[in-house]
């Protein structure tokens, strides 16, 4: 044992948001992750300290561009971080995307906040950060690592990214450390996506390493097949067209929103969809990361590639990207045929209350789920079957047809966790961003069968690798 080599989990411990892990080896210390915590009562841990000296920190090495993994990053710059962000070309521009966003949805909260008199956190009314905070941290990121390089991070430290196939961009990353003549390895895996999905190649299998920090966000079910749920899509569509009503998809502006449009389009030449549809893409976060990954085809897999030299394989029939406010609203006065895609994926926010507050009490409308819906969201309440809920102060029945379809995950499930994973001797596991009860406690029996070591760490728990 080498009492200079630790590993703490100062996110995602026992819970699914706020990934940060630190590494110290000898007098280095590395950050990989630096998480938003996410939804209801989490979001007070965000102005909580970090358990770690962010001046401290020489590396951040950031697996992907969700906010659940970057978004403390302006606040990580805030108090004292001046070291340099590594992260694939991909990553870096979505995560200035995802992290501006972030910045001005903040400043709202915040003033909002202020206005009601509420308090948020031990700082009182602040932002977790500004928009002047993102934009700084933004100058810290350094050259974009590619896929499959071996980089010097740090003195006795070296990282390698590999695919993990969950969102443009993201990776697992494996350090390989070394102190006073000891060598150990530890694999990050990030978010793990699911293998066969259109866009991104699978995700690449997880190589030897001593030592494992795996994610386990569905460890504990299997997703239905995605051939069944496009197939399942197509149908929702076109039952809600036959009464004559909208599709409303909530969405997430990373990855799904540009997954949806790539299965109208496929769906629309294959005679599976009407040519004469309305698609909107009602989310300038979501326009700008569509074009983020027309400039990325570094991340494409081979199929895909092939489909974007025949043509744009997101250009769904009448698809239309509405930035303005304006051109959001007009979509409120088509009653039926249309497709409208709009965030946020859990409904917490963002232009797709208004579509909810013009659809769901429509029984000719449909509202279709197509991504994780956490507790205590408003997504989570219609798609459990709330008869009304309440929109900007407003009830409204829901009488719109709700379709849930769970098998366009962009996380891999309990199979394909464990096929990642495979069978090479380990150390030990840690598991991470997982429901501790759920996914974390299902995967450690898994792996408990397999005769694999595994620990759940605690929040800021400092573990010294055997
Ligand atoms: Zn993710």
């Amino acid at each position: 044992m080498n009492p200079r080599m630790v590993y703490s989990a100062h996110g995602a411990a026992k819970q699914v948001t706020g990934s940060c892990h630190l590494v110290t080896c000898g007098d280095t210390r590395i950050l990989v992750d630096c998480g938003l915590f996410q939804g209801g009562n989490h979001h007070d841990l965000n102005f909580d300290p970090f358990g770690f000296d962010p001046a401290s920190i020489d590396v951040l090495l950031l697996t992907h561009a969700h906010l659940d993994h970057c978004g403390r990053i302006p606040r990580l710059v805030r108090q004292g971080f001046r070291g340099r962000i590594l992260a694939t070309a991909a990553t870096r521009d979505l995560a200035r995307i995802v992290l501006l966003d972030a910045a001005g949805l903040q400043e709202e909260d915040a003033a909002r906040a202020e206005r009601s008199g509420q308090r948020r956190g031990e700082q009182g009314n602040g932002p977790l950060f500004t928009l002047d905070d993102a934009f700084y941290s933004l100058d810290y990121f350094d050259k974009p690592v590619a896929y499959g390089q071996t980089i010097p991070v740090a003195p006795g430290v070296t990282a390698q990214f590999l695919d993990a196939g969950h969102i443009l961009g993201s990776a697992s990353i494996l350090l390989t450390l070394e102190d006073r003549g000891q060598t150990r390895t530890i694999l990050f895996s990030g978010d793990i996506g699911n293998p066969h999905r259109p866009i991104l190649r699978d995700p690449t299998p997880a190589p030897a390493a001593d030592y494992v920090v795996m994610d386990t966000t569905y460890g504990n079910r299997p997703h239905r097949s995605l051939p069944d749920s496009v197939d399942e899509l197509y149908r929702a569509i076109r039952e809600t067209f036959a009464r004559g009503g909208n599709v409303v998809i909530p969405s997430f502006a990373l990855e799904r929103a540009q997954e949806i449009l790539y299965y109208l389009h496929r769906g629309a030449v294959e005679g599976q969809l009407p040519q004469n549809m309305h698609v909107f893409l009602d989310s300038p976060m979501a326009i700008s990361a569509t074009d983020t990954f027309r400039r990325h085809p570094e991340c494409f897999d081979k199929t895909f590639l092939a489909q974007l030299r025949e043509g744009d394989p997101f250009a769904a029939p009448g698809l239309r990207f509405t930035r303005d406010t304006a051109q959001s609203m007009a979509i409120n006065r088509i009653e039926g045929g249309a497709v409208i895609l709009a965030g946020s994926g859990m409904c917490t926010g963002g232009r797709v209350r208004h579509h909810l507050k013009h659809n769901l009490w429509r029984e000719r409308s449909s509202v279709v789920f197509v991504g994780y819906a956490a507790e205590g969201t408003l997504a989570r309440r219609i798609v459990d079957g709330a008869r009304a809920v309440r929109i900007f102060g407003e009830d409204i029945q829901v009488r719109a047809q709700i379709w849930t379809i769970n098998g366009f995950s962009a996380h891999a499930d309990q199979d394909g966790l464990l096929h990642w994973l495979g069978d090479a001797p380990r150390r030990k596991v840690f598991l991470v961003h997982g429901e501790y009860e759920r996914g974390m406690a299902a995967m450690t029996e898994q792996l408990t069968r397999k005769g694999i070591p595994s620990q759940v760490p605690g929040m800021h728990e400092p573990i010294l690798p055997a």
